[in-house]
C-alpha cells in the first residue's frame, strides 16, 4: 500500500477500520510513512567462503551495520543474478541459493532465513517507469546476498529482496534504473549493492589468497582511479568504464561484478558522502573496497 492508497483507506475507515483504535491507526501510519534517508551500501563479496570465515572483511561488514539505523526491509542487487529483463523477488520465503561450486560441505549447509517482502516488491514495481519490472517467485538469495547480509543482519529479522542485473542492458541503463529507486530509501529500505569493483577471478594468484592486499599493479591502477572517480563525482567515467583503458580492461572482463557500485552511487545525494571500508585487495585481481553513502 503507498501513501495514496493508505489515505483512500482512510477515507473508508469508520466502516472498514470500526474496531480500530487510535494507537493502533496511528502505529500504521508509522509503518507506511517517512522515515529518516536510510544510507546506500556497496559491499564487496569476495569469495563465498566470507559467509563463514572469520577475517578482516567480515568485521567490516559488522562494523557498518552498527552505524546504521536498522533498516525495515534491504533492497539487494547482487552480482550473482543476471536475467532478460528486469525482475524483483516477490516471494513471501526466499530460498537460500548455493549457487557455487567446489567448497566445503559446511558452506552449503548455511541458510539465511529472512523474510521476502512482496510489498516492497510490488511498490518497487510501481516505482519504476524506466523498465517493466517482474514479479518473481523462482529465484531466492544467492550468496551474493546472504553471504554478505548474514554478517550484517546475523538473526536474519530484517526482510531481503532481490533485484535482478538485465544482462542485455547498458551500464548507463543500469545507473539510470537505480535513480528510480531513491524514493525508498525513506522508506526504511536500506539499498545493498553486492559486487566487487576489482574481479578477474581468470587472474586469481591462488598462491597468495591468504596475503591480504596484494594487487597485481594493473589492479591497483584500475581501483586507484576508480576510487579517484568516485571522490570527484565522476560518475560519467565509472560508467563509460569500457573506455578507461587496460587496466580498467582487466578489472572488468565481464560487467556483473561491477555493476552493482553504478546502483549504489546513482543514488548518491548531492550532499552526501562516500565513505570507503574494507579497501584492500585479495589474491591479486580482487577488490574487497565497499563503501557507505550517506
Ligand atoms: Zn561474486
Amino acid at each position: 500500500m503507498n501513501r495514496k492508497q493508505f489515505l483512500k483507506s482512510l477515507a473508508v475507515l469508520p466502516l472498514a477500520g470500526a474496531g480500530m483504535k487510535l494507537h493502533e491507526l496511528s502505529k500504521m501510519a508509522e509503518s507506511l510513512g517517512s522515515t529518516a534517508k536510510m544510507p546506500v551500501l556497496f559491499l564487496g563479496h569476495g569469495s563465498p567462503m566470507n559467509a563463514i570465515e572469520e577475517n578482516e572483511f567480515v568485521a567490516g561488514f559488522r562494523n557498518i551495520a552498527k552505524q546504521l539505523e536498522k533498516p525495515q526491509a534491504i533492497l539487494c542487487i547482487s552480482a550473482h543474478w543476471e536475467t532478460k529483463g528486469t525482475f524483483v523477488t516477490a516471494m513471501e520465503r526466499p530460498r537460500t541459493i548455493h549457487d557455487f561450486g567446489g567448497f566445503p560441505q559446511e558452506l552449503f549447509q548455511v541458510q539465511y532465513p529472512a523474510l521476502g517482502s512482496p510489498e516492497l516488491a510490488k511498490e518497487t514495481k510501481r516505482l519504476i517507469t524506466k523498465t517493466e519490472i517482474g514479479l518473481d517467485d523462482k529465484w531466492g538469495l544467492d550468496h551474493g546476498a546472504w553471504s554478505v547480509i548474514k554478517h550484517l543482519y546475523p538473526e536474519a529479522d530484517v526482510p531481503v529482496i532481490q533485484m535482478s542485473l538485465d544482462y542485455t542492458q547498458s551500464p548507463r541503463f543500469h545507473y539510470e534504473l537505480a535513480k528510480e529507486l531513491a524514493s525508498l530509501r525513506q522508506k526504511g529500505v536500506l539499498i545493498v549493492g553486492s559486487g566487487n569493483m576489482v574481479h578477474n577471478l581468470g587472474k586469481v594468484a591462488w598462491n597468495k589468497l591468504n596475503e591480504v592486499d596484494y594487487a597485481f599493479d594493473w589492479a591497483k591502477e584500475a581501483s586507484e582511479k576508480m576510487k579517484g572517480f568516485i571522490a570527484k563525482g565522476d560518475h560519467q567515467a565509472l560508467i563509460n568504464y569500457a573506455s578507461q583503458g587496460r587496466a580498467f580492461e582487466l578489472a572488468i572482463p565481464t560487467p556483473e561484478h561491477y555493476l552493482p557500485l553504478l546502483y549504489a552511487l546513482a543514488l548518491k545525494g548531492q550532499k552526501e558522502e562516500v565513505t570507503l571500508f574494507n579497501d584492500k585487495a585479495i589474491g591479486g585481481s580482487l577488490t574487497m573496497t565497499s563503501l557507505k553513502i550517506a
